[in-house]
């Protein structure tokens, strides 16, 4: 027979256990492919058996939510936390309550927030959590009983030192609020046991921006590698929710024309771009509205096209914000037909695998989201600091950090991303992302053994 490469041998073993468990499989694969070189080459990572350690939760914690709701009557849910690896800091991820929220959705996000932790350079491992609740369309009295019976059961589970959810879809500033008294009152300790609160009670500067914002910069980062700027670009973005909004108004504020936001309803489309005000308006409102784009289409601020993905429309960028595989092969195809040159991801695995490999042969700049979204979970590391200083820096000062932490990962991706002798000078972002977070999770665990 003959000898099986690690990587078949790490896949296959993955597939038989999880073969159910498409996204996490997904998300793993994507990774075994630019790291299983650097594993092979490293005798130290193979005596540790460190690529299938890296891949496996370190811990799954499954619960049942059972609640009453403000009419009295019984609603059953299903709650996780998927802790899956502390060797570099605490468990740091967030949660997200919605229908399509399953365990194998979990594994991938919390796989995922493993690498973007460590490309971060601050000291966190990673997790995810969340359930199938549904918040959208529930009364506000329906969603703070349903976060009070979450956290009674999560509780147990995180703490400071241990493990620190934060948002993720659906789950925001109310609902942190909601989940961070219950822990308070359960607990009667106030630590930074969750990250995205209120200003009033531990809560950062900047954190509600930092995805959104710190997508922008790496933009920024990319276009200065390429001698270019992302003032005068025409720039697509999808979604309708926190990263979306805040990256479109800093692309705006950059000089950006941004012509589209969307969610699983249709698209928004801006031909002559979006203002700042309509996007300043649709931050202060998303959360409450049904449908915030229709709300926007009816203010004149755009037009609102029903069942539509932006990616037929033509533009310099792409920044899918909306969630794991949104864009597809015929999507890319579409974007690539159409000029596009840089797809920076907002949101975790949007693209699907055939998507990024249009994108990779077409040597466009292509950067995943463990690379270009990590500015939230960054500013949740110093959300984490200033709890442990009991003190609160000024925005302008967390603003600079951020820019600062997503220029590191920009350079990180390209030391390891750049290809010795290529004229061209193209740099694979995603080895690059993949590799430096590899070797920094890899070494720390090696350095505590088994
Ligand atoms: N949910 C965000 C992410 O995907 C933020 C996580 C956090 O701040 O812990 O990275």
């Amino acid at each position: 027979m003959a000898q099986k490469s690690n990587f078949e041998e790490i896949y296959t073993f993955l597939n038989e256990k999880f073969s159910d468990e498409t996204e996490y499989l997904q998300a793993v694969h994507e990774v075994l492919e630019d790291i299983v070189p650097i594993y092979n080459a490293n005798e130290v990572y193979k005596a540790f058996d460190i690529v299938k350690r890296i891949c496996m939760p370190e811990r799954i914690i499954y619960f049942t939510v059972s609640w009453m709701n403000s009419e009295g009557n019984v609603e059953i849910n299903q709650g996780w936390r998927v802790q899956h690896n502390s060797a570099m800091g605490p468990y740091k991820g967030g949660l997200r309550f919605h229908h399509t929220v399953n365990l194998s959705v979990l594994k991938f996000l919390a796989f995922e927030q493993c690498f973007k932790n460590a490309l971060t350079g601050l000291p966190m491992g990673g997790g995810k959590g969340g359930s199938d609740f549904n918040p959208k369309g529930r009364s506000d009295r329906d969603i703070m009983l349903f976060c009070q019976a979450f956290m009674r059961e999560l509780q147990r589970h995180i703490g400071a030192n241990t493990d620190v959810p934060a948002g993720d879809i659906n789950v925001g500033a109310r609902e942190i609020g909601y989940l961070y008294g219950e822990y308070r009152r359960l607990n009667n300790r106030f630590e930074g046991v969750l990250t995205g609160k209120g200003l009033e009670f531990g809560g950062s500067y900047v954190r509600t921006e930092a995805t959104g914002f710190g997508l922008v910069y790496f933009l920024e980062a990319v276009c200065k590698q390429k001698n270019t700027e992302i003032e005068g670009k025409t720039i697509t973005v999808s979604g309708a929710g926190n990263v979306a909004l805040h990256a479109a108004l800093k692309a705006v504020e950059k000089g950006g024309k941004v012509i589209s936001l969307s969610n699983s309803r249709g698209l928004l489309h801006a031909a002559e771009g979006f203002t700042d005000k309509a996007l300043k308006w649709a931050i202060d409102n998303h959360a409450n509205r049904e449908n915030v784009l229709t709300d926007m289409a009816d203010k004149n601020m755009g037009e609102w096209v029903s069942d539509k993905k932006p990616w037929h429309l033509k533009c310099d960028i792409a920044l899918p914000c909306a969630t794991q595989n949104e864009l597809l092969e015929d999507d890319a195809k579409a974007l690539l037909d159409n000029g596009c040159k840089m797809v920076l991801e907002g949101a975790n695995m949007p693209c699907t695998n055939k998507a990024q490999t249009l994108f990779l042969d077409a040597k466009i700049v292509y950067v995943p989201g463990k690379a270009s979204n990590a500015g939230g979970v960054a500013l949740s590391g110093l959300e984490m600091s200033q709890n442990a200083m009991f003190n609160q820096r000024k925005a302008n000062v967390l603003d600079d950090q951020l820019y600062a932490i997503m220029e590191s990962i920009h350079q990180r991706c390209v030391d390891e991303g750049k290809s010795v002798g290529d004229e061209n000078h193209y740099i694979d972002y995603m080895k690059g992302a993949n590799i430096a977070a590899f070797r920094r999770l890899a070494d720390a665990m090696v350095a505590q053994g088994v």
